[in-house]
């Protein structure tokens, strides 16, 4: 054999031809040259490094193309904690998806259709916020929780003090520190108590002419136990009220009432009918909607919020103002149904899906068994409260070509196993579920085990 024969780089396609492969055509269509192209030049790299037949480069692209134009996988949140921070908290009641799906084009969002003219944005999801709250005189809508505090300091304390509750200076995640984000506005913090310990003296004793507002924050994502403290909102509102000192409730989690199954998580008519002036919490929390920071409270503190050229920045677009009015008024959100499903339910569930691992014809090394678990309501939600849960459990070499398999599905590894836990599995997931652990048997049974892959 010649050399020219045996060197892959001599039968290297070239780009341009690949992609006028007609069985791309369908794919360039779709998602677009761009991404298409991108992955010919992989695989004709893989074929210079003689990785790849040249024979095999529109195979391999086709194998390759991702979901959909944006390569953002959809996940089976099989982790049991319901609001998880890295697989996007909240998942979308099927009435929001289509109601973004509606509101994706060009919109009424801001526009009366019946005059012709522009009219207060995103008015439908601000009535169907401010139905749910009665208590509250005005409602908001920004960005997400920490934009709803940076408006209220801002508008409130830039320049002067906010006092809060050396008990209450909560880091929330991936390094983001509330004091810190309040300092950022420009207003100064003023600490008051001590970490397991504040008395309603303290706030009085720390409040002047100087303050700005007074902070309550939730501790949502943690729990201080033993000789600890705190001042609850009712008792703190009648005294800064006679001082005429704002009081601002950063409740995290955006329950908007009571809910029976979370005794101890704050919701905002409770905070508002004990007198706090605002309350501020997330979209993607435990109401279930988009990432949004919804601001409750009084019509005329509301108002100045609003009209602060801020407001303006931290601005919601029409796809969050879609999905949050469709969650307010359309069908039970999938996180609360989530918190609401029976564990007997879970356990039946999880029964079905072993079953159907073992009937695929599992090694008997991986039969699946189904054991009870506690999930979590997660994302600064009810850091105390256990979900009774069931699990189907596997080895945990399983974990990775799960996640990377499609469906995708995140478990939790735990004591060396791998727990599918249905607590956080929406219903309607359990046959993609069943397919993800389907193709991964038919793949054990084909050899390499998951482990090697
Ligand atoms: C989650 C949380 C925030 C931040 O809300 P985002 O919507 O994530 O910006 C602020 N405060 C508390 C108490 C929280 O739990």
């Amino acid at each position: 054999m010649s050399t020219a024969a045996t060197d892959p780089r001599r039968s290297v396609p070239r780009t341009d031809a690949v992609l006028a492969d007609p069985r791309l055509e369908a794919a360039v269509a779709e998602l677009g040259p761009r991404i298409v192209k991108e992955l010919v030049v992989a695989a004709l790299g893989r074929v210079r490094g003689a990785e790849l037949p040249a024979g095999q480069v529109v195979p391999a692209v086709l194998e390759a193309l991702p979901h959909n134009a944006s390569g953002m996988v959809p996940v089976i949140n099989a982790t049991g904690v319901l609001l998880h921070t890295n697989l996007g908290r909240a998942a979308l009641s099927d009435a929001a998806v289509a109601s973004v799906v509606a509101a994706s084009g060009t919109t009424d969002v801001e526009f009366d259709r019946a005059t012709g003219t522009r009219a207060r944005r995103g008015r439908g999801a601000l009535a169907a916020l401010a139905q749910a709250v009665p208590e509250a005189g005005g409602v908001h809508v920004v960005n997400n929780g920490a934009a709803a505090l940076v408006l209220a300091a801002t508008v409130l304390a830039a320049g002067r003090e906010i006092v809060v509750s050396r008990g209450e200076m909560v880091e929330i995640g991936d390094g983001f520190r509330l004091p810190d984000l309040l300092a950022s506005t420009g207003a100064r913090l003023r600490e008051v108590g001590t970490t397991n310990r504040t008395a309603l003296a303290d706030y009085v004793d720390a409040v002047g002419a100087d303050t700005g507002l007074v902070l309550k924050v939730h501790p949502s994502n943690f729990v201080v136990r033993g000789f600890t403290a705190s001042v609850p909102v009712a008792d703190l509102a009648p005294v800064l009220r006679e001082r005429g000192v704002p009081l601002v409730a950063d409740l995290g989690s955006g329950l908007l009432r009571r809910h029976p199954l979370l005794p101890d998580e704050p919701d905002a008519a409770t905070a508002l009918r004990a007198g706090a002036d605002l309350v501020t919490g997330s979209g993607d929390k435990l109401l279930g909607g988009p990432q949004a920071g919804l601001m409750l409270g009084g019509a005329e503190l509301v108002e100045r919020l609003r009209r602060h050229p801020l407001a303006r920045a931290l601005r919601v677009d029409k796809l969050t103002l879609a999905a949050l009015e469709a969650t307010l008024r359309g069908p039970v959100a999938p996180v609360v149904r989530a918190l609401e499903v029976d564990a007997d339910e879970l356990r039946a569930r999880a029964e079905r899906i072993a079953q159907s691992v073992r009937d695929s014809g599992c090694e008997p090394a991986v039969v699946p068994v189904v054991v009870p678990s506690a999930g979590a309501v997660g994302a600064g939600g009810a850091p105390e409260q256990p979900l009774p849960s069931w699990a189907v459990q596997l080895p945990s070499r399983w974990a990775r070509p799960l996640r990377e398999g499609t469906p995708s599905v995140v478990g939790r590894v735990e004591r060396g196993a791998l727990l599918l836990d249905l607590r956080s599995v929406q219903p309607e997931q359990d046959a993609a579920l069943i397919r993800a652990l389907g193709s991964l048997v038919t793949a054990s049974a084909d050899s390499p085990p998951p482990a090697a892959r």
